[in-house]
């Protein structure tokens, strides 16, 4: 860990120099971040080591009282400053992994890493039809967009969905013929292999969900210090219903997929220091047919002069305001818009 904070502080110094002050920032705050963990690292494991020897020595006849009466006081101070739980081990099947939590960076290391900075805009994040996120930050009357595409991992997913898929009906037929010729016996050892071949895929699949949600939170995340961003409405999961001509796009993201961006993107920036109602989900209904800026209903076109209607169509146009825009943008700028009512739980409105 010491190591990687040298690494990225030496990256950061670079960027800077090279004129990306952004891109330094974020390193820095990486850095800043190992080395945090490193030092809880080291008192848990210091801490472990001293109770042990207590215990030992206490077990011990007449041993040393004078080292008993040292070790006290010093346990106490560690551990009164300790911010993660200890570490442990745990088996799940044949496979055994150490689990060291982590605290998010605190106040003080936070503001030395990024300095202090006022936060009062808001973004918008859509689940968009050609773009899978599409996020939207206000800054007065004026938007900046960042297009996420996470294409190559959404690709290589669909591709390992389909085959476990087929795989698995495939299977499922085997089994059937084995049961109606031989009910009562366990099946073969070829079927058995398949069902472990179909647990690896499915395996396989939620190891890039877990890729692609880092990703793109990140960047995300990233994108509204940038713009210092101060909350952020996303599309909500529950009310998604598919927009229309959605079928033949493969990119467009599941709800599964969705839910876990959202949640990175929270720990994301509460380990940054924002309040956790930084993060809203809304309602996005209507936000694909209306227009952001007069709020009429508009229609999806085929492109950026078009003006006939075509179900699906990559632009927006309004007739008031006689413009186009791209349609997933669109959403996205409405997203800011839908206000969180006064009756409503905490990071979530109606
Ligand atoms: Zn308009």
């Amino acid at each position: 860990m010491p190591q990687a904070a040298a690494k990225d502080k030496t990256k950061a110094k670079k960027a800077k120099e090279s004129g990306d002050p952004h891109r330094a920032r974020r390193l820095g705050f990486r850095a800043a971040m190992f080395k945090d963990m490193h030092q809880q690292l080291i008192n848990t494991m210091e801490i472990q080591h001293l109770t042990h020897r207590l215990t030992r020595l206490k077990g011990k006849e007449g041993s040393a009282v004078e080292e008993i009466v040292s070790l006290q006081p010093r346990i106490a101070e560690l551990k009164g400053s300790r911010r993660s739980a200890p570490p442990r081990l745990v088996v799940r099947g044949n496979r055994v992994t150490l689990q060291i939590p982590f605290l998010a960076p605190d106040g003080p290391l936070l503001k030395k890493a990024l300095g202090g900075k006022k936060y009062k805009t808001k973004a918008g994040v859509d689940r968009g039809l050609r773009v899978p996120v599409v996020l939207s930050v206000m800054k007065g009357k004026k938007y900046r967009e960042l297009l996420l595409k996470v294409e190559r991992l959404v690709k290589k997913r669909e591709l390992l969905r389909k085959q476990a898929y087929g795989l698995q009906s495939v299977t499922d037929r085997k089994k059937n013929n084995w049961e109606r010729k031989r009910s009562g016996l366990s099946y073969p050892g070829h079927v058995l292999k398949k069902d472990r071949h179909i647990a690896a895929l499915w395996g396989k699949v939620r190891r890039l969900d877990r890729e692609i949600a880092r990703v793109v939170a990140s960047r995300t995340v990233w994108f509204c210090e940038e713009h210092k961003v101060k909350t952020l409405f996303f599309e909500d999961l529950r009310s998604f219903q598919g927009h229309a001509g959605s079928k033949d796009l493969s990119y467009n993201l599941s709800s599964n997929l969705w839910g876990k961006i959202i949640d990175t993107v929270r720990y994301m920036r509460e380990s940054l220091g924002h309040s956790k109602y930084s993060v809203w989900t809304v309602n996005p209904r209507y936000t694909s047919q209306t227009c952001h800026v007069c709020g009429e209903r508009g229609k999806r076109v085929e492109d950026e002069i078009s003006t006939s209607e075509r179900k699906g169509g990559e632009y927006f146009y309004c007739a008031k305001c006689d413009e186009h825009f791209h349609a997933d943008v669109n959403a996205a700028r409405n997203i800011i818009h839908v206000h969180p009512g006064p009756s409503t739980v905490a990071g979530r409105t109606a």
